[in-house]
């Protein structure tokens, strides 16, 4: 028998450590084994990304790419620019390959590509080899545990999980690599074969730099930022499983910190450093293994002598929040995604944006807007000059780092939706996919629906302040004053409420309350300008929750007849 030729197909698990499928790989005893990422369009070009989750990502490839060498230096990590779909089959071929082999990967998009995959690779006797490994339980196991539906509450996670077992330990990094084989590719004169669907233009323009599989030098290098034409990041966050690692034995180091971590008790508020842990990115690239980082809390948690936190709210406890996005999503596919079609997502007659409809105003129960109120609301939030500065720090640090607390998410999220700006979830949950550099679709959709009253989550009457809910963390206003220089002379007194401060007091602090922030300088250019807040906070609460309430009572989903049709507009 000769022995197998196998390529691993790094994807979501960009790490050596607690690798079930890089183990299930060698343990085939390989003759030769290719470590490679393909250059994905789905990624390159369709979905949003922004480049401070670029730079993340090149930053764990450079890293895993040394740690392979550093094991075998034939190796590293083979960054190849084409899409799987067209590029295996003809790797296959020139590799002589006999087995491919890669993390199980629950994603709509993800599922969709492996599955044709998996039939070009049988097509070309090509055995494929899949394991587990991005989640706590496999996502697909959680939905058949819990009797074949979407999981939407940790009770639920929680019961499926003890039918399945034990959550798996954590295996460790392997200690050698084999080589790879020849890495020549006697198709590379050829042009990349593209996915069909690419937006020609951006592959013209990207063509230039991207004419060779193999990188522009032919040595599979990661590409820089440059290469990519994309704008420096501004993130201080970076990437890699080196650093994933040492953050995580940081964060274990204290195991005051670990065992009694509660989430509601942390502060949105913290910087430098922040009040959680900030391994979100590294669960997302995988430079850091879920089972790892269960596990390491979990044995701290056991040997702690005093009272140690439990799920929901512990460490552990975020984990199974986790588990039970990627659950629902498996479940429910591309339709989890947005509200049409979502058996399980609340239909609210949120504003539609202007460029859809601007010469109509909806009614959303008692409560009418006209549509390009809502666009000028959710532009404002974007670009954080809403007037309101806990909401505006938030978004210029999202946008600026890449990363906010998650009861940060909440604030924005809520007041963007049901507490402000009533905003589809589904514009706000673009954002974040685009700024976020943890974005995983699974929690970013799931979490949105919760923040939205849409799904998981109901007590919509329940909203944030944007005045007391950041006071009760942070009296003086330092978070603000960080994000928002404007304000970085104001008294605690009107940190949360500039537009209350006295003229005369505007003034001394060289901001000035005016206008929609469009403009950051008053006319004559002696002060600087901060916005007036886009509503009167209180009185819009309750026009939201009042359209909420109707909403409910109306009682639509996102699959029923009436919101596949449209008609929901005659109710
Ligand atoms: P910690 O509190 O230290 O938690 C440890 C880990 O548990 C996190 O790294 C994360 O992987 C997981 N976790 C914690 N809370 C949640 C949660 N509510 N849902 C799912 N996983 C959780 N998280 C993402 O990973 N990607 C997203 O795209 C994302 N989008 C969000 C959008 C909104 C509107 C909201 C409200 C939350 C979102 N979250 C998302 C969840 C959560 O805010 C982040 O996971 C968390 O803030 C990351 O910081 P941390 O690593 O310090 O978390």
């Amino acid at each position: 028998m000769p022995k197998p030729r196998v390529i691993y197909w790094f994807r979501t698990d960009l790490r050596l450590h607690d690798s079930p499928a890089l183990r299930a790989a060698l343990d085939l005893k390989p003759e030769c084994l290719y470590l490679i990422w393909t250059w994905d369009p789905h990624y390159v070009y369709r979905a949003r990304v922004g480049p401070n989750r670029w730079q993340f990502l090149l930053d764990c490839q450079n890293d895993l790419s040394k740690s392979i060498t550093k094991l075998n230096s034939k190796s590293k990590l083979f960054l190849i620019r084409e899409a799987p779909q067209t590029l295996l089959p003809k790797l296959f071929k020139a590799w002589k390959i006999t087995h491919l082999v890669f993390e199980k990967d629950t994603d709509a998009y993800a599922s969709e590509r492996d599955s044709k995959v998996m039939e070009l690779a049988k097509e070309a006797g090509v055995e494929v080899v899949v394991r587990m490994g991005r989640t706590l339980y496999d996502p697909d196991e959680l939905v058949k545990e819990n009797k074949g539906k979407p999981t939407m509450s940790i009770t639920q996670v929680q019961a499926a999980g003890s039918k399945i077992g034990d959550i798996a330990r954590p295996i460790p990094a392997p200690k050698s690599l084999p080589d790879p084989g020849d890495t020549t590719l006697d198709f590379e004169q050829d042009k990349p074969t593209q996915d069909p669907d690419i937006n020609a233009k951006q592959r013209d323009a990207d063509e230039g730099s991207y004419n060779a599989l193999s990188g522009p030098n032919g040595d599979f290098a990661v590409p820089t930022m440059e290469e990519l034409g994309l704008k420096p990041a501004t993130t201080p966050h970076r990437g890699g499983e080196t650093i994933a690692l040492k953050m995580l034995d940081d964060i274990i180091a204290n195991e005051d910190y670990t065992a009694t971590f509660e989430k509601p008790k942390t502060a949105p508020t913290a910087f430098a450093p922040q009040a959680t842990t900030l391994l979100s990115p590294h669960l997302h690239f995988g430079s850091l293994s879920c089972r790892e980082f269960y596990w390491r809390v979990q044995d701290v948690v056991s040997a702690y002598k005093g009272k140690a936190s439990q799920p929901p709210t512990s460490l552990t406890g975020q984990l199974l929040f986790r588990d039970m996005y990627f659950g629902a999503q498996a479940s429910l596919g591309y339709s989890f995604g947005q509200t049409y079609n979502n058996s399980h997502c609340r239909f609210i007659p949120w504003h539609l944006p202007s460029t859809i409809d601007t010469s109509t105003s909806l009614i959303t129960g008692s409560y009418q807007i006209d549509s390009a109120q809502a666009n000028q609301y959710f532009i404002r939030w974007r670009e954080g000059r809403t007037g309101f500065p806990w909401i505006d720090a938030l978004m210029r640090q999202l946008k600026l780092e890449g990363w906010i607390h998650h009861l940060g998410r909440h604030a924005v999220a809520c007041f963007l939706t049901r507490g402000g700006c009533y905003v589809d979830w589904e514009r706000g949950a673009e954002v974040f996919e685009e700024w976020l550099i943890d974005h995983e679709a699974a929690c970013n959709i799931g979490n949105w629906q919760w923040l939205s009253c849409t799904a998981f989550y109901s007590m919509f009457y329940r909203c944030y302040s944007p005045i007391a809910f950041p006071k009760k963390w942070d009296k003086n206003g330092l978070f603000v004053k960080r994000y928002i220089p404007e304000l970085a002379n104001y008294p605690a007194k009107y940190i949360y409420e500039p537009w209350k401060a006295p003229i005369a007091d505007q003034k001394k602090c060289g901001t000035l309350v005016k206008g929609d922030g469009s403009t950051s300088e008053d006319r004559e250019g002696k002060f600087k300008t901060y916005p007036k807040p886009m509503f009167d906070f209180p009185s819009q609460r309750e026009k939201c929750i009042q359209g909420m309430k109707n909403a409910y009572h109306i009682g639509l989903y996102g699959n029923d007849k009436k919101v596949l049709d449209g008609t929901w507009r005659e109710l």
